[in-house]
């Protein structure tokens, strides 16, 4: 173990993991993915949002546009259109469809569905002051009075009201600031009202919208849409999941403590031979005992394939993270994936390095079963008794042909510095540009070596981050 301010090329001294526990055995280099299906689902999204506004399109006489208000009105059927596409996409996102997983990833989508989301608040805010303020001026009533009249005399308007003030609530308790001052459980609750949102808008979409009012293609592929989403949501949310679960039969074999504050929890079940998941890549895991059973909470695996046990490897953060170290052998555990694309099978090159902080080495660890011989590992701890599974590293070390370097220190000491600077990476990794490079860490780190990579000349679309944020 080297010093603080320190960092050393650890290629020996390997040894599997203690306790008899069987480590995993090496799998073949599984074969790349490319982005093609992220490329396609980027296109199938905008040609559903340009398929959304032509209805307004092809209903629209020239010259029916003349005038203020009708601007605005037409303004305010087009946003409604939008607004109406983007929820059901928002939905859609979180469907946990397992094609979506795995080709976009639980972190990308979760990171697609904030921006989405963004998207939708503004898209229905300008929807309902466009059209309040277009039928007040054609009325010569004021938008609130207007507001007034449509809630009184319009079929479904309050709970389109409602829908939008669900929305709002979401919106502002997803605002970055806010969504880390909330409890997490309180925000994924509010957020939950997303589904609400989907409820209370259908009625008012097709007994106020213009274009989806009259029977027609237009309405029925508009009714289809909404139907392709609630069977996915079905699907993703509860068939999946219980197909897996009972195929599987997880339960909680034994929990072992890496170091104060980290716990690695073994997993075993039935036909684990059968478990198709990649190193990277993460559950929702439910553990199915008193005080946990009511929450799920994503953890990569910290170990490959292997036909006869899982594992993941928990830092203590929280409340849930500590009740997880006492976990009794038994327990059962409700999973849901494999998600996430932070695979090796998704690099774009033939060697890998990576660069991980603190508890950020799990999803690496398990990725190291499957890269080729002549990776390269960059552990940053600030201490010597915060490197994880240190035997294991050293045994991939040698089993695999990985090197390993610990560098250890604040990020202000000499070794760390030097280290993690444009020049330090080269030197460490000449052919650094040539390589696809995995990052996982505090934000902080990640940000600080995205930023150098992308100065060691290594291209955007080489670098994979895994944030630990969904
Ligand atoms: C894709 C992914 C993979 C992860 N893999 C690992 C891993 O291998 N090892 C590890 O130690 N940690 C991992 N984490 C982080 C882990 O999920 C959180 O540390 C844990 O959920 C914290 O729960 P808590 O109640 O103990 O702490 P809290 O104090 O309640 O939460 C701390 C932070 O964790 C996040 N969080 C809390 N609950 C959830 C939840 N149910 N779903 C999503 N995020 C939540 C929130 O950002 C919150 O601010 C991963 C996170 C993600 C998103």
């Amino acid at each position: 173990m080297t010093h603080p301010g320190t960092y050393s090329d650890r290629r020996t001294g390997a040894h599997s993991r203690s306790g008899g526990r069987p480590t995993g055995d090496l799998l073949p280099v599984v074969p790349r993915r490319g982005c093609g299906g992220r490329r396609l689902l980027v296109g199938l999204f905008l040609l559903g949002l340009v398929a959304s506004v032509l209805p307004w399109w092809t209903d629209t006489q020239a010259g029916s546009l003349a005038g203020g208000t009708a601007k605005l009105t037409a303004a305010g059927q087009i946003s409604g259109l939008l607004a109406g596409y983007l929820l059901l996409v928002q939905v859609l996102m979180m469907s946990r469809l397992p094609v979506l997983e795995r080709v976009a990833g639980g972190e990308r989508i979760a990171r697609w569905h904030r921006d989405v989301g963004a998207t939708l608040l503004v898209a229905v805010l300008a929807h309902m002051s466009l059209i309040l303020v277009g039928y007040a001026g054609l009325e010569g009533r004021s938008p609130l009075g207007q507001a007034g009249v449509m809630l009184r005399d319009y079929q479904d308007m309050a709970s389109a009201f409602a829908a939008a003030g669900l929305l709002v609530l979401v919106g502002l308790t997803s605002v970055r600031a806010v969504r880390r001052a909330l409890p997490y459980e309180l925000w994924h609750a509010t957020h939950l009202a997303a589904y609400a949102v989907l409820l209370l808008g259908f009625a008012h979409q097709f007994s106020n919208g213009t274009q989806l009012f009259r029977p027609g293609p237009v309405r029925t592929g508009w009714i289809a849409f909404y139907a392709l989403v609630v069977a996915a949501l079905l699907y993703g949310r509860v068939i999946a999941p219980l197909a897996f679960n009972l195929r599987h039969r997880l339960r909680v074999a034994d929990v072992v403590a890496e170091n104060p504050d980290t716990v690695s929890i073994y997993l075993t079940g039935a036909r684990l031979d059968r478990l198709t998941m990649l190193g990277g890549q993460f559950f929702r895991w439910r553990f199915l005992t008193r005080g946990c059973w009511w929450q799920s909470h994503p953890f990569s695996v910290s170990a490959a394939a292997n036909g006869r046990w899982l594992r993941m490897t928990v830092k203590v953060v929280g409340s849930h993270t500590r009740d997880l170290r006492d976990l009794d052998p038994g327990v059962r555990v409700w999973a849901v994936g494999p998600s996430g694309t932070f695979t090796a099978a998704h690099r774009t090159r033939e060697r890998a390095l990576l660069i991980a902080g603190g508890s950020g080495i799990t999803p690496l660890r398990a990725m190291l079963e499957e890269l080729p011989p002549g990776t390269a590992l960059i552990y940053r701890v600030r201490t010597p008794s915060d490197v994880l599974l240190h035997r294991e590293l050293d045994w991939l070390a040698q089993a695999r042909g990985v090197q390993v370097w610990y560098v250890v220190g604040s990020r202000d000491d000499p070794g760390p510095r030097q280290v993690m600077s444009a020049d330090g990476l080269r030197r460490l990794v000449p052919d650094v540009a040539r390589r696809d490079v995995y990052l996982c860490g505090p934000p902080g780190l990640i940000e600080q070596s995205r930023q150098l990579l992308r100065r060691a000349g290594v291209p955007r679309r080489q670098i994979h981050l895994a944030t630990f944020e969904l």
